[in-house]
């Protein structure tokens, strides 16, 4: 395939309709040549910003806790009837032919100045908008402090109004390469200019991954300033939010209401993330600057809104030390790569229920060849992984129910009980996805 080719279709990948053989002809030639590589990773970084159902596969064991923490219900244990629903091949489409000329680095107007000339709103909005990206464009540095309603060791992007708020911090220097840091008690990511380093407490595993994996999730949105607005822009554009902008003492308010997204039919993961709860994000800029100078956002239900996350201090052109952008692996650790692709025969071309079936099958048998064909992670040295090995090793597998979809997880939760050798029994969902090149289906979490 010539790179031509390859540039005009890789449009393509982004359709969950795509044809396999298209796909594997595309792949091949993305894999073999840089500058498509290339591409195709700017081409998937801008899908994600944009429609998180997009991203490239985020990292066995980031989501693991996510289940840990809601409760299963017993009747998602019974066989119920889910109805498959198409997720909107069509937008994917369209959404990756924006990325594929990196339209988003420029400011889409909210409204067509034509057809709506007395909107004044929308006109200052755009406006303000357009000075707010050439203002962060003189931006050096940058370090934000943050609360979150969350699981203090769970991914970044899970977030519940049942949690405690936690401190995050934020730093980057927009140097070239651009280095940045996110961090909460549990979890660190940096970004040296090359790698994500991650560093899992609970587990206490070191992980390295590719610039182009969505690690930080929602934060992606607070590490690149200068896209926060053309990335609400195109919200608002795509899905009717509702927007208030307010000018007051210097300073502009921003605040956009938006709906939950996703599939809701069964709504296990809802308002477990900011995209997939109705939301009020509260944006303050600065008039002068146009730099971000606050937001607060809020869950809705009902008539009772919950604060789940609040900055609390935004610093621009601050001197940050270098050592914040490396993380330092202790003696006898390794760093456990993320950019494997998985190629497991056995768990390709069947179902996600027969996938868990498998999975604990392996676990129970303590056959770690066949369980670590589906969660890579068995294959290292890591404590977690020895952890795991110990604790659900021998285990009895009780019942498996329906798999079903739930808000923007690619992937199927399948409901389970088991019965460890301790005597202690679990029920949860395991959530296993197969949107990789090989369609293998893997672990994401849920045990
Ligand atoms: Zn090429």
């Amino acid at each position: 395939m010539e790179c031509e080719n390859c540039k005009l279709e890789m449009v393509n990948l982004f359709d969950s309709n795509v044809n396999p053989a298209n796909y594997a002809t595309i792949m091949l030639h993305i894999q073999q040549c840089p500058s498509c590589q290339s591409d195709f990773e700017k081409a998937k970084a801008v899908a994600t910003m944009l429609k998180p159902q997009n991203q490239p596969s985020a990292p066995i064991l980031l989501k693991q806790n996510i289940m840990n923490q809601l409760k299963m219900e017993e009747e998602k244990m019974k066989t119920q009837e889910v109805k498959k629903v198409n997720l909107n091949s069509r937008f994917a489409k369209i959404i990756g032919v924006a990325a594929a000329v990196v339209l988003i680095m420029v400011a889409i107007p909210i409204v067509d100045n034509t057809t709506n000339v007395f909107n004044h709103s929308a006109r200052a909005a755009n406006s303000f908008i357009e000075g707010s990206i050439r203002a962060t464009q003189y931006i050096k540095s940058m370090v934000i402090n943050l609360k979150v309603r969350t699981d203090a060791y769970d991914n970044f992007s899970l977030v519940g109004t049942k949690y405690e708020l936690v401190n995050h911090k934020i730093f980057k220097t927009f140097a070239s390469p651009a280095k940045w840091r996110v961090e909460k008690p549990g979890r660190t990511v940096v970004f040296d200019g090359t790698n994500q380093l991650i560093h899992i407490a609970k587990v206490n595993s070191y992980l390295k991954a590719p610039a182009g994996y969505n690690v930080t999730e929602y934060f992606q949105i607070l590490l690149e300033p200068e896209k926060v607005l053309a990335k609400e822009q195109n919200i608002i554009k795509s899905d009717g939010s509702k927007f208030i902008m307010d000018e007051k003492n210097g300073q502009v308010y921003l605040t956009i209401t938006s709906n939950a997204k996703g599939n809701f039919i069964n709504d296990y993961t809802k308002n477990s993330s900011i995209d997939e709860s109705d939301n009020r994000r509260e944006y303050i800029f600065d008039k002068e600057t146009k730099l971000l100078k606050g937001l607060r956002i809020f869950i809705l239900e009902g008539k009772k809104e919950t604060l789940i996350v609040e900055i609390e201090s935004i610093d621009y052109n601050v001197d940050i030390s270098e050592n914040l952008f490396s993380l330092n692996l202790p003696n006898g650790a390794a760093w456990q790569e993320l950019n494997q692709v998985a190629t497991s025969e056995i768990f390709r071309n069947i179902s996600s229920k027969r996938a868990a079936e498998l999975f604990f099958e392996g676990l129970s048998k303590s056959n770690w060849q066949l369980a670590s064909q589906t969660f890579q992670l068995l294959n290292s040295n890591t404590d977690g992984a020895k952890r795991i090995k110990e604790n659900y090793g021998g285990l009895t597998l009780v019942r498996l129910g329906e798999p079903f979809k739930s808000g923007q997880y690619p992937g199927e939760y399948i409901p389970y009980e088991v019965k460890l050798k301790s005597g202690k029994t679990i029920k949860h969902n395991l959530a296993m996805r197969n949107d990789n090149p090989n369609k293998v289906w893997v672990v994401d979490g849920g045990f």
